[in-house]
């Protein structure tokens, strides 16, 4: 027989008319409130019944933080606040600045961007109102320096015209998987300020077994060349913190049984960031991902031990960071926006990134792409010399996009504590879930967000020990200006 329990339960009386408009959730002990403006801050159970009913006012020890982060509405500072508010969100307005050239395509037969593609797409690009843009250039199923005579050309001539006429801030990336590097092309790009992005996947063992599936040069080449383009650049006389190799790491299964093995291989060598990033499950087939792949519990169990030990390393002396902390770290501890247009709401496909494919068919965003290579147009929003840069961001599919991504109007995505410093893509959404709404619980990259983001608040909350909570703001402090990755840790 059920024994019988009563729980006497007291609703608090709601000061709603005193409150500014804020979320809220539970996180080590303590309540998180997060508003619009991305302020934060934490409570105690006891304080948090103080802030809803309304005790928390002029002479309260958290009345003039309360007030400044707009979570009462005495003194409240309506100006301020939309400032904010406008600041967290202007890449609305922005422009595409993040431009994505696939240059060469070698999955279905071998196909080179031409040379009028190339200037087609020079052209669409340097139109965005954006001060600031990044061309990424890469190879599908290829190294974009195969292409190489185009690469060049395209770099020269945007460099030339916006040198003449247009004046903005331009920054080059070839994700590169050295298979096509030579001396000579090295020397160029140091030469013409491109920056290389390629692999290195952690030790010889790790590296080697990943490239056999994943394509690319050995541990020994890889090392060789990173070395190569460091010691030009201080040779130079460039600061190393502003200028080298940008190296990325593959996560496999192999990765996740020797992740302190990786970090360490990166240390040695004097790597400073370490970007962890789950591979897309989408772009292998099912045998491949099978012997590499894993689930989304295994990557975030992962993630979060790594993420740990370098915070370890840092409490030993070590200066090394994790590129997906730092990205959401600044959104968190800082007023700027890494530029990740993952983690925007709206979501930036087609309004801050641009993909381009070999045949110069425009997609709002790499994903896109990849699903139309896979036979699937669906967000295909046609070729670079029929579109304007104002049509694409007013193109129907770049709205939709926008409309689906926008968290705001999600249900369940609008009440979440973290939506000022999170995001979802409708492509990837609509890859999982076949619908570019979606669910949130059936979000796997929500899933991500969550519990990267509740790790990192959970740090964020320890006022016995801040020095993890320093290493966490010196990262978002010293990240680079402008990030140009398009996707974050989830899925
Ligand atoms: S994606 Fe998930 S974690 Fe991020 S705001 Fe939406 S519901 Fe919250």
């Amino acid at each position: 027989m059920s024994e019988q329990h009563t729980v006497e339960l007291s609703i608090p009386e709601i000061e709603a008319d005193n409150l500014g408009y804020f979320r809220w959730g539970r996180i080590a002990g303590q309540v998180l409130v997060t508003n619009d403006a991305a302020e934060w801050a934490f409570f105690s159970e006891d304080e948090f019944a103080e802030l809803i009913t309304g005790k928390i006012g002029e002479g309260h020890s958290r009345f003039d933080e309360c007030k400044e982060k707009g979570l009462v509405r005495e003194g409240f500072d309506l100006d301020g606040f939309a400032l904010k508010v406008a600041q967290r969100n202007r890449h609305v307005r922005r422009g595409p600045y993040l431009h994505i050239l696939t240059l060469t395509r070698r999955s279905d037969g071998e196909v080179d961007m031409s040379s009028e593609t190339a200037q087609q797409i020079a052209d669409l690009a340097l139109h965005s109102m954006s001060p600031a843009m990044t061309f990424l250039f890469q190879g599908d199923g290829a190294d974009p320096l195969q292409n190489f005579t185009m690469l060049k050309e395209l770099v020269e001539t945007v460099q030339d015209r916006n040198t003449q006429t247009v004046g903005k801030t331009l920054r080059f990336v070839v994700a590169s998987n050295l298979t096509a590097m030579t001396e000579e092309i090295a020397e160029w790009m140091i030469s013409h300020d491109v920056i290389l992005r390629t692999d290195l996947d952690g030790p010889a063992k790790v590296h080697d077994a990943n490239r056999e599936t994943l394509g690319g040069v050995t541990h020994a080449d890889a090392a060789r060349w990173i070395e190569h383009f460091n010691k030009r650049y201080v040779d130079l006389g460039r600061d190393p913190k502003e200028a080298h190799v940008d190296v990325r790491l593959a996560v496999t299964r192999n990765t996740l049984e020797a992740a302190r093995a990786v970090v360490d291989e990166y240390v040695e060598r004097g790597i400073r960031t370490i970007h962890l990033q789950p591979l897309s499950a989408a772009r292998f087939d099912d045998d491949t991902w099978a012997s590499i792949g894993y689930s989304a519990d295994e990557y975030l169990g992962f993630y979060r031990n790594t993420l740990d030990y370098i915070l370890e390393l840092n409490g030993r002396g070590v200066d090394v960071s994790e590129g997906t902390a730092t990205a959401y770290l600044t959104k968190i501890l800082t007023t700027e926006d890494p530029g990740i247009v993952d983690l925007q709401s709206p979501n930036g496909a087609g309004t801050c990134q641009l993909a381009y494919d070999v045949d110069g068919r425009v997609f709002p965003c790499e994903e896109a792409r990849v699903l139309a290579a896979a036979g699937d147009s669906s967000f295909e929003l046609g070729p670079v010399n029929e579109l304007s840069c104002a049509e694409i961001v007013r193109h129907p599919t770049v709205r939709a996009l926008a409309a689906a991504s926008l968290l705001d109007a999600q249900p369940m995505w609008a009440d979440c504590w973290y939506k000022p410093f999170s995001g979802v893509s409708a492509v990837r959404t609509f890859i999982e879930q076949g619908d570019i709404f979606g669910q949130r619980h059936r979000s796997t990259e929500c899933r991500g967000h969550e519990a990267i983001l509740t790790h990192l608040f959970e740090k964020l909350a320890n006022q016995d020990d801040t020095s993890v909570a320093e290493v966490l703001k010196r990262w978002a402090e010293t990240r680079p200006p402008l990030a140009d990755d398009r996707r974050l840790a989830p899925f």
